[in-house]
């Protein structure tokens, strides 16, 4: 059906016969009763009126109207005409009043001839007659067709009666290329024969009205003629309402399979959406879903879900389409509305709590009101033709709408929004079953989370109570912080031994800065070793007596700012300045540790970059933990001092073992020699010569003196103790060439060595003299009795500054602060160079304290006490120098080394 042939009338294409079918039944009967025109009008129960269907009329017609001024002519073109008959009838209306009607000559007996005439039809357009233009409706009793609705009667009336009774009202009749000269009109009355056969007989419904009309009245009509023309058209248009009929079933038919399949097809679609929507958890997937029955079910250009949320008394558009399109990003960032900014939709869903089903396009008025509900985030939809909003209730309670719009008229039928329906409330039951799950998932997580947190504290707490090793100890505490509070840093400062300084003790540090130099100017800061401080660690120093941060360690825990860190960098070493301003640290939390009254440090926590503080949560547990590590740390520490005096205990008690050993084998000798002259002397005292008395008298003073030097070295040692340089000292210069002299002199060794002296006697160093020849002594008779008769001894010294002997020290003896002003300072470096036996490595440092003597020396008859190099430390250091072991070879020979400080030769200041 063309919009073009039917006036663009919407209503026709939603008519229940197919046209065709009407077109073929209205020219069938044209020529069964041979009429020039004919209009079909059938009920239309929308508006409980009768409109025109189909108006049809003959090609010819047009030339039939030029020769119908000259009636009963010869040349009338229709062979019908032949048998046309005039006649006048009174029929009987009503209203009594009485109608002349013109009856036909029974048409029956001169058929057109089918063939010709199919072709010879045509559709009559409005422009050509204005009359039973189609689409144009009858009330009852309204015109030919409403009258002859209203009677229920077939009957004729010629076109002036027409004219007369009809149209009387109207100045000028209706415009007609061609106007009929009468009309048959036939009712089409519902065939009731088949309630008949089932023997329930009804009244017969009006399906519509035939109007047959004709231009050229006929001639010699008698009323039994009409009365039969008028049967015979009435029983024909039962056979158009039969034929009607059946298309109407065969329609219903059609229209009921087609309903089967959809219905089947939607109960489908709900099943699955059941499915889907209950385990369903994100809304996203959800509205996916809802988007897409929705579109199988109905036309949607436009569609809009709204939730609203109880708890935080706010509306959400989560999904929109617009214009066919999907509005996106909704799901991630709905837009978000009070109440108070959608009156209407608050108003339609917690009052009128129904649906709301109008056309926006054609009710205007509609529109208007609801203007906020056509608007928003799905565009414009006032210009849609068909508006459905369904609200999503829970119990009675609207937890949202589901709003569609399409371009269709009529898109939304109840068929298909009582699917809809059914659809919106297994969706409200998921959505709201998804907030609980939700709402559970949280509870449970939040749950997990401190469960988690709390087996992280315990862990944390075990690691660190369960260690007995400070360091090892402060490893533990500064990771478990760093994991818990997700940071890559985490220091543990303590007070130097002088309270000046915060000294780094353990840091945790994520592994790229820890092992690899990357160039970006970070320090290399290598993971400390299990239990073992580390010494690059212990190079990060804040400055702390004086500072507000010793006020600080009072306090519960405090966070520094970039001003402060500023601060504190400006007086902080090198390693506190690269810790504070180069590892982009901008916030620390620091943490200050007591046990009890005591400060034991602070942690020190820099906060992830761009976060000023910590969550409240982290705190606290940083707290925990700190709290229980204090006590762990003190118990540590305390231990660990224990241990320390416990070792120092053993090892002073297996030196005094050893040291009895030696010191009775060394007093025993000279003892020996005393006792043995002695007893000798006694024998021999009546003969002995004077020159033997002499000789044992000698022998027995230089035992004597051995012994008492023994006895006057232990003494000594008692009395000197490390870093003590309050010896009663006479310091002066004394000059380097004669000390040795004298040394070599005073050897009480063999003298089977070659001892070369190779000093320059303008070296003068600033000493006490005694002391000095007794380090030259214990050097040069050490160098004697540990290496083989025969083999060269040589004693050099060289002038330097400080800065140059440094580098030559033990490692033990190296001391770079000693260089602090310093290091320009002039020492005279004397070295005993001798080819022994060398000292093994463990030994090196050991031989310097007091009672200890190398393994190897106590099994060789070589005797000694295990003091000399005790007290010669003592002695250079009391001076202001040191001494060391600068070399040892196994087999080849030691070097023993002191410096003292250089002073110019008095005897040049005399000259
Ligand atoms: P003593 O010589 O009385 O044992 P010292 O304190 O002088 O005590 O020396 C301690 C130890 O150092 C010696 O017992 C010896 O084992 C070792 N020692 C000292 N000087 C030398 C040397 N020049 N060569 C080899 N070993 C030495």
């Amino acid at each position: 059906m063309s919009a073009s042939t039917w006036g663009g009338t919407d209503l026709l294409a939603e008519e229940n016969y197919p046209l065709p079918l009407l077109k073929l039944l209205l020219k069938q009967m044209m020529m069964r009763f041979g009429a020039d025109g004919a209009c079909m009008a059938l009920y239309d129960e929308a508006i409980g009126q009768m409109r025109v269907r189909v108006h049809t009329r003959l090609k010819r017609a047009r030339a039939a109207a030029a020769n119908s001024s000259s009636v009963g002519s010869e040349q009338a073109p229709y062979p019908t005409e032949t048998a046309r008959r005039r006649a006048t009838v009174k029929l009987n209306m009503d209203d009594e009043e009485t109608w002349e009607v013109t009856a036909i000559s029974p048409a029956s007996h001169h058929p057109r001839s089918q063939s010709a005439a199919t072709d010879d039809i045509v559709d009559v357009s409005p422009q050509q007659c204005e009359l039973f233009v189609p689409g144009s409706t009858y009330a009852q009793s309204q015109d030919l067709i409403g009258s002859c609705w209203h009677n229920n009667e077939a009957f004729v009336m010629r076109h002036d009666n027409y004219m007369k009774h009809f149209r009387a009202d109207q100045s000028t009749p209706p415009h007609c290329d061609v106007t009929p000269a009468y009309y048959l009109v036939v009712p089409i009355r519902e065939s009731t024969l088949v309630d008949e056969a089932c023997g329930e007989p009804r009244p017969a419904a009006m399906l519509g009205v035939v109007v047959l009309y004709y231009y050229v009245e006929p001639i010699g009509v008698t009323p039994v003629y009409v009365q039969k023309q008028r049967a015979e058209a009435l029983n024909y248009s039962e056979r158009i309402a039969l034929a009607l009929q059946n298309c109407t079933l065969r329609l219903q038919d059609e229209r009921l399979r087609r309903k089967q399949r959809r219905t089947s097809e939607y109960l489908q679609l709900l099943q699955n959406i059941s499915s889907v929507f209950p385990t369903s958890v994100k809304l996203s997937d959800l509205v996916e879903n809802i988007y897409h029955f929705v579109s199988r079910v109905v036309d949607v250009s436009g569609m809009l879900l709204t939730l609203y949320d109880r708890d935080l008394d706010r509306l959400y558009d989560i999904f929109a389409i617009s214009h066919g399109q999907r509005v996106e990003g909704l799901a991630e960032k709905p837009t978000v509305r009070l109440k108070t900014e959608r009156p209407v939709w608050w108003h339609e869903t917690q009052h009128e709590k129904r649906k709301l089903l109008f056309s926006p396009a054609n009710d205007t008025e509609k529109a208007h009101i609801y203007q906020e509900l056509l608007t928003g985030v799905w565009g414009d939809q006032r210009h849609t033709r068909s508006f459905l909003l369904l609200p999503m209730k829970m119990f009675n309670r609207v937890i949202g709408t589901i709003c569609l719009t399409s371009m269709q008229s009529n898109a939304y039928q109840h068929e298909e929004i009582q699917v809809l329906e059914t659809m919106v409330q297994i969706v409200t039951v998921s959505i709201e079953n998804t907030k609980l799950y939700e709402r559970d998932r949280a509870i449970l997580n939040d749950a997990r989370q401190r469960e988690a947190q709390l087996a992280a504290i315990n862990s944390a707490l075990q690691s660190i109570s369960s260690v007995l090793n400070v360091t090892e100890l402060l490893n533990n505490l500064v990771e478990s912080v760093a994991a818990i509070t997700k940071v890559e840093l985490c220091v543990f400062f303590e007070p130097s031994a002088s309270s000046e300084e915060l000294i780094a003790h353990a840091l945790y540090a994520p592994s790229s800065v820890q092992m690899v130099d990357d160039g970006s100017g970070m320090p290399i800061i290598t993971p400390p070793k299990k239990g073992e401080p580390d010494k690059l660690i212990s190079l990060i120093q804040l400055p702390f007596k004086g500072t507000f941060l010793e006020h600080m360690a009072d306090e519960g825990f405090f966070y520094l700012d970039p001003p402060k860190l500023e601060e504190l960098a400006r007086s902080s070493n090198d390693g506190g300045k690269i810790f504070l301003g180069e590892m982009g640290i901008e916030h620390i939390l620091m943490v200050p540790m007591s046990y009890q009254t005591e400060f034991i440090g602070f942690l020190a926590v820099p906060t992830p970059s761009g976060n000023r503080f910590f969550r409240p949560k982290d705190v606290g547990t940083v707290l925990a933990i700190c709290a229980q590590a204090a006590s762990a740390i003190r118990n540590a520490q305390l231990f660990e001092q224990r241990e320390e005096a416990y070792a120092r205990l053993e090892r002073m008690d297996k030196l005094k073992d050893e040291f009895l050993v030696t010191a009775s084998h060394e007093l025993r000798t000279p003892l020996t020699a005393i006792s043995g002259y002695s007893s000798q002397l006694k024998r021999q005292s009546a003969r002995a010569t004077s020159q033997t008395v002499l000789r044992f008298a000698t022998k027995i003073s230089v035992a004597a003196q051995q012994l008492s030097d023994l006895v006057a070295s232990i003494t000594e040692a008692a009395q000197i103790g490390p870093g003590d340089r309050k010896m009663d000292l006479h310091i002066e210069a004394v000059q380097v060439l004669a000390a040795a002299e004298v040394a070599v002199n005073m050897l009480t060794h063999n003298s089977e060595h070659m001892i070369s002296l190779n000093i320059d006697p303008q070296l003068w160093i600033n000493g006490d003299a005694p002391r000095v020849r007794q380090v030259l002594t214990n050097l040069l008779e050490n160098a004697t009795k540990y290496s083989p008769p025969g083999t060269m001894i040589q004693v050099t010294a060289t002038s330097l500054l400080l800065s140059e002997v440094e580098p030559l020290l033990s490692d033990d003896q190296a001391d770079p602060t000693l260089l602090l002003d310093n290091e320009d300072i002039s020492v005279i470096l004397v070295r005993v160079k001798d080819k022994g036996e060398g000292i093994l490595a463990a030994d090196q440092q050991k031989i310097f304290e007091k009672f200890v003597r190398a393994p190897r020396s106590l099994t060789t008859p070589v005797r000694g006490s295990g003091l000399g190099l005790y007290i010669c430390r003592r002695f250079v250091e009391a001076m202001n120098g040191k001494l060391w072991l600068e070399q040892s070879i196994a087999n080849e020979g030691s070097t023993f080394s002191f410096y003292l400080p250089q002073v110019s030769s008095p005897v040049d200041t005399v000259e």
